[in-house]
C-alpha cells in the first residue's frame, strides 16, 4: 500500500499547534507527524503550502432524516428519502465534517446510511446513531415511534433501538417546539423512569443523550446521569434561558455530564439581543464550572443544513466570547472523547483515523477559514477519490 505525506502544512492537532509540517497516512490512518524531510520518503507527496490541517469536524447532533427545507415534522407513515440523506452525507464531508451523532428517526435508514458509510459503498461522516427517541405518549417527536408511558414500555422502546443495533439511546426528557401539543418547558418523564433509561442502556454499554429544554427535565436528566444533555436551553416562564440555576448546573458538573447546545449558524441573528445575552450568560457560567460542551447543530431542522457545523463554530466562539482555540477543540477532541471516540477521531495523531479538515488560511486566528477548505481527507481518503 502507498503512503501519502501532506506537506507544508500549519498543524492544529485538536489541542493546539504541532511542532510539524507534514501528515502521513497509509490506508485510513495516520502513521505520523512530522517533519517532511523525515516523512515523504517512499510515499505520494502532496503539498498544501500556506494551509492549516484541523481534525475532521464533528457535529454532535444531526438528524439525516430531517429535510431542513420542510416547516413541518414529518408523520408517521412518512418513509425517508435515502437519496436526499445521501446527498446530506456528501455534502457534509465536503464541508469538513466527517463525524456526526444522529439522534433520531422512525425507520432506522439512517443506521442503514452509516453502514453503507462503513463500508466504504457511499460517501459520507462516521456515524454514530439512536434510532427512535424514548418519548411520552403524544410527546416529542413521538412520530419517530418510540412512545413509552410505562417502565415496561421504556424497556421495549430500548430493546427495539438495540435490536436495530444503536450507538446509543436518545431520550425526549421534556417537550419540544418541533411537535404541537408537547412543552418545551415541562418533563416528559420522572427520575425513577429516567434511571430506568441510563441503566437499561448502561446494561448494553450505551450511553443515553438527554433532550431538555426546560430546568426541571435538565434537573432530572443530570440526576439520573444522563451522558449529554441536548440543547439545554433553562426554558423558563420568561422565554429561552429565563431560568439558569447555578445548582443544577453544579450537578451537571459534578456528573462530568457534556452540554451539546445545538448553537446552528442562524443563530447570529440574536448575537446582541436579550435572549442572545440570557443564553451567552448561561453558556459561559456552565463553561466556567469546566462543564464540557460539544458542538452541535441539530441540522436537519427547518433551516438548518446538514453541512454548516463550519459556519455554526464562528457563531458560537461569538456568542460564548470563547478562543477560537476552545471552539474548535468543541468540534474535535472534545467532542470525541465525549463521543468515546478519542481513540478513534477528534486528533491529528499517530494512529488514529485520518480524518482531516484542510483549509486556506489559519482558522485559529479567523474561524471563518474554515468555510475555505482546501482538502478533507476521511478514513485516509481524499475527497476527490472517494
Ligand atoms: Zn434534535
Amino acid at each position: 500500500m502507498m503512503a501519502t505525506t501532506l506537506t507544508g502544512l500549519r498543524i492544529w492537532n485538536g489541542e493546539g499547534f504541532c511542532d510539524a509540517d507534514a501528515i502521513r497516512i497509509e490506508g485510513p490512518q495516520i502513521t505520523a507527524v512530522g517533519d517532511a524531510g523525515d516523512l515523504a520518503a517512499d510515499a505520494k507527496v502532496i503539498n498544501y503550502s500556506g494551509a492549516t490541517a484541523i481534525p475532521g469536524l464533528i457535529d454532535a447532533h444531526v438528524h439525516m432524516v430531517l429535510d431542513p427545507e420542510k416547516r413541518n415534522p414529518p408523520d408517521r407513515d412518512d418513509v425517508p428519502d435515502m437519496v436526499a440523506m445521501r446527498r446530506r452525507a456528501r455534502d457534509m464531508i465536503h464541508a469538513g465534517i466527517t463525524t456526526a451523532r444522529d439522534l433520531g428517526g422512525g425507520h432506522w435508514l439512517e443506521l442503514a446510511l452509516r453502514d453503507d458509510i462503513a463500508k466504504e459503498s457511499i460517501e459520507g461522516p462516521r456515524l454514530l446513531c439512536a434510532g427512535q427517541p424514548v418519548t411520552s405518549s403524544g410527546g416529542h417527536c413521538h412520530f419517530w415511534g418510540g412512545e413509552a408511558n410505562s417502565i415496561d414500555d421504556i424497556n421495549a422502546v430500548i430493546d427495539r433501538q438495540l435490536e436495530h443495533q444503536v450507538d446509543l439511546i436518545k431520550v425526549m426528557a421534556t417537550g419540544g417546539r418541533m411537535t404541537s401539543g408537547s412543552q418545551p418547558l415541562e418533563p416528559q418523564f420522572s427520575i425513577p423512569q429516567l434511571n430506568q433509561i441510563v441503566a437499561r442502556a448502561e446494561q448494553a454499554g450505551l450511553g443515553v443523550a438527554a433532550h431538555c429544554h426546560g430546568t426541571a427535565g435538565i434537573n432530572a436528566a443530570a440526576t439520573a446521569g444522563v451522558t449529554t444533555i441536548e440543547h439545554c436551553s433553562w426554558v423558563g416562564k420568561d422565554g429561552w434561558a429565563s431560568d439558569y440555576r447555578e445548582d443544577v448546573a453544579e450537578l451537571i458538573a459534578e456528573g462530568h455530564i457534556a452540554i451539546s447546545p445545538t448553537v446552528n449558524a442562524g443563530w447570529k441573528r440574536m448575537l446582541g439581543n436579550a435572549t442572545g445575552e440570557r443564553i451567552s450568560r448561561a453558556l459561559r457560567d456552565m463553561i466556567a464550572l469546566d462543564i464540557g460542551i460539544i458542538a452541535s447543530t441539530d441540522a436537519g431542522i427547518p433551516g438548518v443544513f446538514h453541512h454548516d457545523l463550519p459556519r455554526a463554530l464562528d457563531v458560537f466562539q461569538q456568542l460564548t466570547a470563547t478562543s477560537n482555540a476552545f471552539t474548535l477543540a468543541t468540534a474535535t477532541s472534545r467532542s470525541a472523547d465525549v463521543l468515546g471516540l478519542g481513540e478513534v477521531t477528534g486528533r491529528i495523531a499517530t494512529g488514529l483515523s485520518a480524518d482531516l479538515l484542510i483549509v486556506d488560511g489559519n482558522p485559529l486566528t479567523d474561524l471563518k477559514n474554515l468555510c475555505r477548505p482546501v482538502g478533507v481527507w476521511v478514513r485516509g481518503q481524499p475527497l476527490d477519490s472517494l
